[in-house]
C-alpha cells in the first residue's frame, strides 16, 4: 500500500474519512454536506466508515440541537414536540413502552436543552425549541480494505451481500489502495455486483487521488427486507445522529493521547495518530490502558503551547474537536 499511512488498516481508516470528507462523492456533483463517522452500524454489522449525504439547509438547523447526538429516546420527543404547549401523552405517539420512560427521555432532552417544559399540575407539559429538520439524505456504507487480496474480496463479499440484501444504506462500497496493479476482475467476482469499488491513490502526495473501478447499485431503505421499512428508517436517523455526534475523530476518545509518546502526523491529507516510543502508527485496540509503553505526559507540558505533534493530551483533543465543528458548519 504505497504512501499510505503504515500498513495499519486503522491508519487507512482514517485517511479515508478524512478523503470522504473533502471529496465525497467520487461519481456525482457535489450537492450534499458529507457528515462522515466511522465503526458505526447496527448491532449485527458494524461499518468502517459511515458517509451521511447531508441536505446542507437541514444540517445547518440541526445545530439547534446541539453538537451531541440524540439517541433513539431522545428523538422521540424532540420529532414529536409540539410548537404550542401541550401535555406529552397527548402529543407524543405511543411508545409502545411504559410512559415513564418516555418522561425520563424527557427530562434529559430539558438538561440538553433540545426541548422546553412546564407543569400543570401534575401533568408535564413540552413544547419544542425548534422543529427537528429532515437533515439526511442517503447514507453510504464503505468498507475499508488496503489491501484487497483474494481471500480479502471473499471474506467481505459476504458481508456485503448482507449489505444489499438488508438495504440499510442506500449504497455499499469497498475502498482499496491502489497498486501497480488494476484491481483483478477475479476479486470483483467475488464481491456483489451492486458494491461499488473505489480506488484511492496515494502516489501524488496530499490526499489522496480516487477512482472509482466500480459503480454501485442504488439500493431501496423503503422497501422491508429482513428489516421492516419503518425499523430502517428509525435505525437510519440513529445511524446519521450517531455519525453526527461522534465523527471519525472521536478514536482519541477511546485512544491515550494522554501518553507522553502519542503524536499526531499529517498523512495523506489527515492527522493519524503516530507513538513515538514504536515509531509506528499505533491501532487504537493498542494504544490503550493495557499498553506496557504507556508514560503519562509530564505535567510541565501542560502549562506550554503544544504544536500539532506531541502531548498534551487535551490540546489534542481539543484540536480534533474543532475540527470536527468546522467540518459539520461546511
Ligand atoms: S506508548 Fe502506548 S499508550 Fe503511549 S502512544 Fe504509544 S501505543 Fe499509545
Amino acid at each position: 500500500m504505497t504512501g499510505s499511512p503504515g500498513d495499519a488498516e486503522f491508519g487507512f481508516e482514517l485517511v479515508t474519512c478524512r478523503w470522504a470528507e473533502r471529496a465525497w462523492p467520487p461519481d456525482r456533483e457535489r450537492d450534499a454536506v458529507p457528515v462522515v463517522a466511522r465503526q458505526l452500524g447496527t448491532r449485527n454489522r458494524r461499518w468502517d466508515t459511515v458517509v451521511v449525504e447531508a441536505d446542507p439547509a437541514g444540517l445547518a438547523a440541526r445545530e439547534a440541537f446541539g453538537e451531541r447526538t440524540l439517541d433513539a429516546d431522545l428523538l422521540h420527543v424532540v420529532r414529536h414536540a409540539p410548537a404550542e404547549w401541550a401535555w406529552y401523552r397527548d402529543t407524543l405517539p405511543d411508545p409502545g413502552y411504559p410512559w415513564r420512560y418516555v418522561r425520563a427521555a424527557i427530562h434529559r432532552a430539558e438538561a440538553r436543552d433540545v426541548v422546553r417544559t412546564r407543569r400543570d399540575g401534575n401533568r408535564i407539559e413540552i413544547r419544542r425549541i425548534a422543529p427537528y429538520p429532515e437533515w439526511v439524505r442517503r447514507i453510504v456504507a464503505v468498507e475499508n480494505k488496503p489491501d484487497l487480496s483474494a481471500s480479502a474480496a471473499r471474506a467481505l463479499g459476504d458481508q456485503l451481500s448482507h449489505d444489499v440484501e438488508t438495504a440499510l444504506a442506500d449504497e455499499v462500497w469497498v475502498a482499496t489502495a491502489a497498486t501497480s496493479e488494476t484491481v483483478e476482475p477475479a476479486l470483483l467476482e467475488d464481491l456483489p455486483v451492486e458494491a461499488g469499488v473505489l480506488v484511492l491513490d496515494f502516489e501524488g502526495g496530499g490526499g489522496p487521488d480516487a477512482r472509482v473501478a466500480w459503480h454501485p447499485a442504488t439500493l431501496d431503505p423503503t422497501t422491508d427486507t429482513s428489516l421492516s421499512a419503518p425499523e430502517k428508517a428509525a435505525k437510519r436517523l440513529e445511524l446519521a445522529e450517531r455519525a453526527y455526534g461522534s465523527g471519525w475523530r472521536s478514536y482519541v476518545e477511546t485512544m491515550r493521547p494522554d501518553c507522553r509518546w502519542f503524536e499526531l502526523r499529517e498523512e495523506a491529507g489527515a492527522l493519524v495518530p503516530w507513538c513515538a516510543a514504536t515509531e509506528c502508527h499505533q491501532t487504537a485496540a493498542e494504544c490503550s490502558g493495557s499498553c506496557p509503553e504507556f508514560q503519562p505526559e509530564p505535567p510541565a507540558w501542560r502549562t506550554r503551547g503544544w504544536p500539532i505533534e506531541g502531548g498534551p493530551g487535551k490540546g489534542i483533543q481539543r484540536l480534533l474537536a474543532r475540527r470536527r465543528r468546522r467540518q459539520r458548519r461546511r
